[in-house]
């Protein structure tokens, strides 16, 4: 029997503000939205990509859903708004970044969604997180994930447990 359950995995990234006060609000914000992380990764920081701005935290959970990936995608904007994200310039400091990583092993490629994330495989900030609560995740391609992760990569830091808040 089928329970109509996916694994989703959700990555998290802010670096304006109170940046692991967002991170904490983001789960608190996904939660009440019954959107509950089975695992959450370690709290990662990492150099800025794009124009300057300040270093980011980033981490990534995994949450049962038996919400579609549109659907879940626009909770993940609701939480973004909730929390008062300011749409600015492309790759430029926001308070909080969700991304809709991977969708069990489903392929998406609609209007305004795209799952995998087509960035995920480049970003370390978004690799090494993944691949601590799952690692020996396979992409929906087959391929496994740690054949993306190069050893060592720079500009990304550990930082310690996210705590819930
Ligand atoms: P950004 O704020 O730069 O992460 O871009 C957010 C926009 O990317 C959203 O408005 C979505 O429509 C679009 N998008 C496409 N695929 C995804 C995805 N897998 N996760 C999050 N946003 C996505």
């Amino acid at each position: 029997m089928t329970t109509g359950v996916t694994t989703a995995y959700i990555g998290l990234g802010s670096n304006l503000g109170d940046r692991l006060g967002n991170l904490q609000a983001a789960l608190k914000a996904l939660s009440a939205r019954g959107l509950e992380p089975a695992a959450r990764s370690s709290v990662y920081e990492s150099d800025a990509l794009g124009p300057p701005q300040p270093d980011y935290l980033n981490a990534v959970v995994s949450v049962p859903t038996s919400l579609t990936p549109r659907e879940l995608l626009e909770a993940l904007l609701a939480v973004e708004a909730e929390l008062g994200r300011h749409r600015g310039q492309r790759w430029g400091p926001r308070e909080i970044d969700l991304d809709l990583l991977l969708y069990g092993d489903e392929m998406v490629e609609e209007d305004g969604l795209t799952v995998p994330h087509p960035e995920m495989t480049k970003r370390s900030f978004v690799l090494l997180p993944l691949l601590e609560i799952a690692p020996d995740l396979d992409l929906p391609s087959g391929e496994p994930a740690t054949a993306f992760l190069e050893r060592d990569p720079p500009g990304i830091r550990k930082l310690g447990p996210l705590p819930l808040g």
